[in-house]
């Protein structure tokens, strides 16, 4: 799998984390689509994994194991893809216990600042969209939202009730950059910055989440992504060959009604990358 000409898909949420989907059918979706490699990519939570890796294997199509993990670099939110971990490993298992751990209190608080702009009950609202109880995430809140009519969909969400200085978002502290990476190699597996045009950062700041990333052992980088444009997939390909790292793909699709980009739908890396399932290639299964 030494190529850059792959359809890849290594990023995607299923109903263990924020997607609406269940683990079966988006590996139905994923090969139908023609992806040849996938992972599915859960929020701090693996519990999706075995029946993934068993449902890529029956669709015909290799797997990677995978994760997105929250963490907060100097003060913003940052999410590190974690690829080809064992899934059994104790502390990539305690690690990821330990991020999920704040989310209902989180979602609670969130609750309140909603109640206060007349939005009543929003905590259970969001409950009734949450497929694992340990993962309630703002995209939960969301759905409530645009079910109940405050807003025509889930990006309108964000921008007037979820996102810094609105009612419902409430600030968080997730796992460090050093103890994400860790868990993710000490794992055997590969540590990958997900989506980074989607951070607020300044060219200083970014500089310093690549240096520091690649200080603890981060290897990968996400270049084409459902969330980039395509000045961004030069831009960040420019980045990986920079900072010596290789390149993922992956669409981020959580659900076929939100989700812009489907499972396998992406241009491939542009070359002179090296991709990150060269880097896993006795990872894969
Ligand atoms: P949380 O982990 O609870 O903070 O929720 C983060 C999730 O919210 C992300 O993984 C996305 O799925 C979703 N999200 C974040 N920003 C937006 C946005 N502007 N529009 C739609 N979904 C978003
Ligand atoms: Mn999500
Ligand atoms: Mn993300
Ligand atoms: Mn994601």
């Amino acid at each position: 799998m030494a190529t850059l000409i792959l359809n890849a898909d290594l990023h995607c949420h299923s109903v263990v984390s924020d997607g609406t989907l269940e683990p079966e059918a988006l590996a139905q979706r994923a090969s139908a689509n023609g992806v040849e490699l996938w992972a599915l990519t859960d929020h701090d939570e693996i519990a999706g994994q075995h029946r993934a890796a068993a449902a890529a294997r029956a669709n015909g199509m290799r797997y990677l194991t995978g994760t997105e993990i929250s963490v907060t670099f100097v003060g913003e939110t940052v999410h590190i893809v974690g690829l080809g971990f064992d899934p059994d490993d104790a502390g990539m298992q305690a690690g990821l216990r330990n991020t999920r751990g704040g989310r209902g209190q989180r979602a609670q608080e969130m609750s309140e600042g909603l109640a206060k702009v007349g939005i009543k009950n929003a905590y259970d609202g969001a409950l009734k969209f949450v497929g694992n109880p340990e993962l309630i995430s703002r995209t939960h809140f969301a759905r409530f939202l645009v079910e109940g009519g405050f807003c025509k969909d889930t990006s309108e969400v964000f921008r007037k009730y979820l996102t810094e200085g609105k009612p419902g978002y409430v600030p968080h502290r997730w796992a460090s950059l050093k103890d994400a990476v860790q868990w993710i190699t000490q794992a055997k597996g590969v540590a990958i910055i997900a989506h980074p045009a989607r951070y607020k950062f300044t060219p200083n700041e970014e500089y310093a989440l690549f240096t520091e990333f690649k200080a603890h052992g981060g290897r990968g980088v996400e270049v084409v992504t459902g969330s980039h444009t395509a000045l961004e997939y030069v831009k960040y390909a420019e980045t990986a060959r920079e900072f010596g790292l290789a390149a993922s793909r992956g669409s981020d699709f959580h659900s076929p009604d939100e989700s812009h980009t489907d499972l396998g739908a992406l241009p491939y890396l542009p070359g002179g990358l090296t991709p990150v399932w060269e880097l896993l290639a006795d990872r894969i299964q």
